[in-house]
């Protein structure tokens, strides 16, 4: 097998390389587990233990002052790396909860299993897939007022996307997707599934009596 590199690309690799913060480059790229859409992040974290002292580490130690993120995407067609990596990831998760296993004891197998689908709220129209009754996929947001947002963009879609289609996902206009809902939502996740958890079986509870 053979391949081809752009000269900038090559020129690039080779810089990279004779540079003193390559290993730290090549163990962000290695954790992110070969992912092609990487997310470069930018930042500082501060930590504060009991006893007052502060402590600062921010993304400017990192090569290029970023920290480099796989993007967890979990459909083939946007990032096949990541998309295998939830996968394999899930099937675990599943298998371990009906039947033990990864630190869980066999005798879950003999608990009840409750298959629950939790909705994620939304945070704006976004790209979709329509399934339709007979099978097939319907548009994915006609809207016959054609309405327009603030900022001037179309809030419907009346195209039928396929599965590849990398606009899936995305918001129909950035600017109305409220990024900051969804950023808070996404960081109260941890809290939100522990109430979750205490929540579901005192609900089967007082539906059993
Ligand atoms: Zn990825
Ligand atoms: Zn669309
Ligand atoms: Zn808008």
């Amino acid at each position: 097998m053979s391949a081809t590199y752009a000269p900038e690309l090559l020129h690039g690799l080779v810089e990279r390389a004779g540079r003193a913060d390559f290993p730290a480059f090549e163990a962000q790229l290695r954790s992110t587990g070969g992912c092609a859409r990487r997310v470069r992040l930018r930042g500082t974290i501060e930590t504060c233990d009991g006893h007052g002292h502060k402590r600062v580490w921010s993304t400017d130690s990192q090569p290029d002052g970023v920290l480099l993120k796989a993007c967890g995407n979990r459909r083939e067609a946007v990032c096949p790396p990541c998309a295998e990596r939830y996968r394999g990831d899930a099937y675990q998760l599943i298998v371990s909860g009906l039947r033990g296993g990864k630190g869980l004891p066999g005798s879950v197998a003999e608990h009840p299993a409750i298959f629950a689908t939790l909705t994620v709220p939304s945070f704006g129209p976004v790209h979709t897939r329509v399934p339709g009754s007979d099978g097939t996929s319907r548009r994915c947001r006609p809207r016959r007022d054609d309405p327009i947002c603030p900022h001037g963009r179309r809030l419907s879609c009346g195209a039928i996307h396929d599965e590849g289609d990398p606009v899936l996902g995305d918001p129909l206009c950035p600017g109305c997707f409220d990024h900051h809902a969804a950023a808070t939502w996404n960081n109260s996740l941890g809290a939100l599934w522990r109430y979750t958890t205490i929540a579901i079986p005192r609900a089967r509870r007082a539906a059993s009596g």
